[in-house]
């Protein structure tokens, strides 16, 4: 049996006919950029998240960016974050010119551990950015109450987590801004790049607006430095067939993720730890991710037995290469660095079957000699 980590042409089958339509719908209005659909796309995520703006972006790296430039993050500011999440969190800071400080995780969760954010606090602190990782919220009302204790901003990486909750609150509520990604493994993804800022502060909203389209305002009038990000038709018509399947895949990966667990406490018991959901909260389950001993022996031993996995992620951001004037050394995030060597994500999507996970398992089991 084969198992990929995701197979998105199951998906693709069921929606073909519709999409196939919109997308001719797009090509015959020769309207590409920022036209309708962006703007219902825009109009039902923000809506979504319970909040009154979204402003659809280029990807969900541009996002972050923006949200941080509409906020006034720039040089000389620093921002707290995780270094336990994908490059673009840190590389939106440094490319907004403020410096990323990083705080380490929380074990269970692999969140940001609010407990550490204060210590980090400097008078130069602007803003946090807690990464929802894997799609379960950080503790975001902690973070926002100590966001308001600082007079701080918060710009939540949902880009794994669109459809969470924490408390019954969306992604977005909470924050001062929220960020996804389409890129098309994502749980809402899109056929390229895609992604959006949600805010419910109409001068964030606005400013992103600009930002997204050079700073021009009025048009060919630049008071703002901006770029190019903007959200295309075609993504955004495909994304409006998706959208309304959103709730039905997110339950569907739940339900994958607790087979997984069913599965491998019985065949595993405690050798290896399965994801919690803290209470409170509604995990969307972007990946189903196990701590392992082993980790690289286990993982290239399913890739024999044909099972793809992932280990998202091996190189914590503070100690990237790239990152290395900032002055962090290994052993300066020990619950980081060891989610890093512990981390494995198994093969994941709403339309995995049963027969796979079954698979899955019974290798892992076998691997651990049980
Ligand atoms: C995917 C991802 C991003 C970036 O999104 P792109 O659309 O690929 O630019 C940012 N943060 C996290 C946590 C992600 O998983």
């Amino acid at each position: 049996m084969k198992v990929p980590m995701l197979d998105l042409s199951e998906q693709y089958q069921e929606l073909r006919s519709e999409v196939l339509e919109v997308l001719d719908q797009v090509m015959g209005s020769s309207r590409f950029i920022l036209g309708d659909n962006v703007k219902k796309l825009e109009e039902d995520v923000a809506k979504y998240s319970n909040v009154a703006h979204g402003i659809g972006c280029g990807n969900g790296s541009d996002a972050i960016h923006i949200a941080l430039q509409a906020m006034g993050v720039g040089p000389g500011d620093e921002v707290i974050t995780t270094a336990f999440t994908f490059f673009a969190t840190g590389g939106a800071i440094a490319r907004a010119g403020a410096k990323p400080v990083y705080v380490d995780i929380d074990p269970v969760t692999f969140n940001i551990d609010p407990k550490k954010i204060e210590a980090a606090i400097t008078e130069k602190t602007k803003a946090i950015i807690p990464v929802h990782l894997y799609g379960q919220m950080a503790d975001m009302e902690r973070i926002a109450e100590i966001a308001k204790k600082h007079n701080l901003g918060v710009v939540e990486d949902a880009a794994q987590a669109i459809g969470a909750k924490h408390n019954g609150k969306s992604v977005g509520e909470l924050g001062t801004a929220a960020t996804y990604s389409f890129f098309p493994t994502k749980n809402l993804g899109a056929y390229g790049d895609g992604g959006m800022v949600v805010t419910d502060d109409a001068d964030i909203a606005e400013k992103s607006r600009v930002i997204r389209v050079h700073g021009s305002k009025p048009k060919y009038y630049h008071h703002v430095l901006g770029y190019n990000s903007r959200l295309d038709e075609l993504q955004a018509a495909v994304l409006n067939v998706k959208f309304p399947h959103l709730d039905r895949w997110s339950d569907l990966r739940r339900e994958k993720a607790s087979t997984y667990t069913s599965l491998l406490k019985e065949k595993l018991g405690d050798l290896v730890v399965t994801p919690v959901e803290k209470e409170g909260n509604y995990h969307v389950f972007h990946q189903y991710t196990l701590r392992v001993e082993n980790r690289d022996e286990l993982q290239n031993y399913l890739k024999e037995q044909g099972v793809a996995t992932m280990v998202y992620y091996p190189l914590p951001l503070h100690i990237q290469p790239v990152f290395a004037d900032l002055g962090y050394k290994e052993g300066d995030l020990p619950e980081t660095e060891k989610a890093a060597r512990e981390a494995i994500s198994l093969p994941m999507f709403p339309e995995l079957k049963t027969e796979q996970q079954e698979y899955v398992v019974a290798k892992i089991a076998e691997f651990y000699g049980k």
